[in-house]
């Protein structure tokens, strides 16, 4: 089978490169390992992407220049990114947003209660689902074909030339493919729980997987096991604390429970561990994933009380709920003595006079002489009835990821490869050595998708 490019990959990165390549007047094959009802990967799950602008343009308000995005960046990142890449990504995200209106994706206002994003990032309206599927119609129009439950195994690279794509079709025969040019924008590893096993020891098979489980990292492997340079440390990760009741895989946004700071965390041996209060939600809700994965059976269990539960977003499951701490500490399956114990140290360090309790804002309401102190929100766990949660790691993506130039172009070990490029979060780990930016990753995945169809259609083309 000939064709000019094949896609490996069917979610946003892997579009974006379908549909430039076809707009460069190629014949393009789209290989996606899920079943269509499946399609999209983790951009199904999406709400925004993060969008430089010079001037208000519809749905964002204000500007958010260059600089201050890469000092944004900087921040979470610690420095620990590919800065000629990272402003790549930042320039050229304002040409995407009307690139992306022009494929058929529309645009809403922010949504309330989402962390003040309204100047920074830009909602699709019916979220990544409708954003997907947008993209879909836009390549099929352009005449991609498209191929559902299609794994690919390997590509084959003599030197730094891919010579063929093999790849197990929707009756499990083995395939093969002779394109003239290649994308690769298969995710990251997160779903082949036997590799974040091997980076984080038994304690991954616990984690939870927030996205799709076809993000295995097959062509990821097959390619670093033939010479591709890789990018970042396979420990790294984006990864929040959600409800430990969530599927396996594809729990998405619905799964995350914001009580954290109106609470106190046990782990299972009823111990506290962590300043549940340290800042607002917004800004530490990427932590408690590494936090919990980090305590026994990789576990958190969420107590509050009665006065907050309408404090944050409603939990996709309902709490556990008891007239008494005890009743409640017996149903999450917690040790009594201790668990019982650490709360009433806890409500013993509360302040007296509560009356500064300040929800949505940091109200510097802080336990005194405990350890870990709680330093805002610490109000005594007193009034029934009292509700638990389970909390557990979700992971989002993984990092670790194939080097690429500012063209996205892999390297091989002796150089460029001649005819495969990347995108996406395959190849993240560039510019995201560790932290997250809200709304980066379709913005990675947007910029070098669009960049990685160019430059093959260009080969293609001579
Ligand atoms: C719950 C959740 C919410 C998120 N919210 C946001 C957000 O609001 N904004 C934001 O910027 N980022 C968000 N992200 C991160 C974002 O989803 C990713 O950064 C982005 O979607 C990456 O796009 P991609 O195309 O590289 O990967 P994906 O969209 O994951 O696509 C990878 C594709 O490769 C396919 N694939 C994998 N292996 C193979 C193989 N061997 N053969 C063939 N196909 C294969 C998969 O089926 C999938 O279609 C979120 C992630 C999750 C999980």
């Amino acid at each position: 089978m000939q064709v000019d490019v094949a896609v490996l990959g069917g979610g946003n990165a892997a579009l974006c490169g379908a549909i430039n390549a076809a707009l460069a007047g190629c014949s393009v094959l789209l290989l996606e390992s899920a079943p269509k009802p499946y399609r999209g990967g983790n951009s199904r799950h999406t709400r925004n992407f993060r969008c430089m602008h010079q001037a208000p343009i519809a749905p964002l308000t204000d500007s958010y220049l260059e600089d201050e995005y890469f000092d944004d960046l900087i921040k979470v990142t610690k420095g620990n990114t590919d800065e000629t890449l990272a402003r790549k990504a930042i320039r050229e995200s304002e040409a995407c947003l009307p690139w992306m209106q022009q494929q058929g994706i529309r645009f809403q206002p922010s949504l309330s209660g989402t962390l003040s994003l309204s100047r920074t990032n830009a909602f699709f309206l019916g979220g990544g689902k409708a954003l997907v599927n947008a993209l879909y119609r836009r390549a099929e129009a352009l005449g991609v074909e498209v191929r559902y439950d299609t794994e690919v195994t390997h590509v084959d690279m003599q030197g730094e030339r891919v010579t063929e794509v093999v790849f197990t079709d929707e009756r499990g025969a083995e395939q093969r493919v002779q394109p003239k040019a290649v994308i690769a924008a298969s995710g990251g590893f997160q779903g082949d729980t036997d590799w974040l096993e091997r980076a984080w020891g038994p304690g991954a098979q616990n984690f939870l997987i927030r996205g799709t489980k076809y993000n295995r990292g097959v062509v990821l492997r097959d390619l670093l096991d033939q010479g591709a340079q890789s990018v970042g440390d396979p420990t790294q990760c984006h990864a929040v604390a959600i409800d430990g009741r969530a599927p396996k895989f594809d729990g998405g946004i619905a799964s995350r429970l914001d009580c954290v700071p109106f609470s106190v965390v046990l782990n299972k041996q009823g111990e506290r561990f962590y300043d549940e209060g340290e800042d607002v939600w917004p800004k530490r809700y990427a932590i408690w994933g590494r936090l919990v994965a980090a305590q026994p059976d990789q576990v958190g269990f969420v107590i509050i009380d009665s006065r907050s539960l309408e404090l944050f977003m409603p939990s996709l499951y309902p709490p556990l709920v008891s007239d008494t701490l005890a009743g409640l500490i017996d149903q999450m399956g917690l040790p009594a003595e201790p668990s019982l114990a650490s709360i009433s140290t806890f409500n013993a360090a509360c302040a007296n006079d509560l009356s500064g309790f300040k929800p949505m804002e940091l109200d510097g309401l802080s336990t005194r002489g405990l350890e870990p102190a709680k330093t805002n929100w610490a109000r005594p766990i007193v009034e029934p009835p009292f509700y638990g949660y389970t909390l557990r790691p979700g992971v989002t993506f993984t990092y670790l990821g194939l080097k690429v130039d500012e063209t996205s172009r892999v390297q091989m070990q002796n150089g460029p490869a001649e005819n495969l490029w990347a995108a996406g979060e395959i190849m993240a780990g560039s510019i995201l050595g560790q932290g997250y930016l809200a709304g980066f990753g379709m913005t990675i995945g947007t910029v070098f998708g669009r960049q990685a169809g160019q430059e093959a259609g260009a080969y293609v083309r001579g």
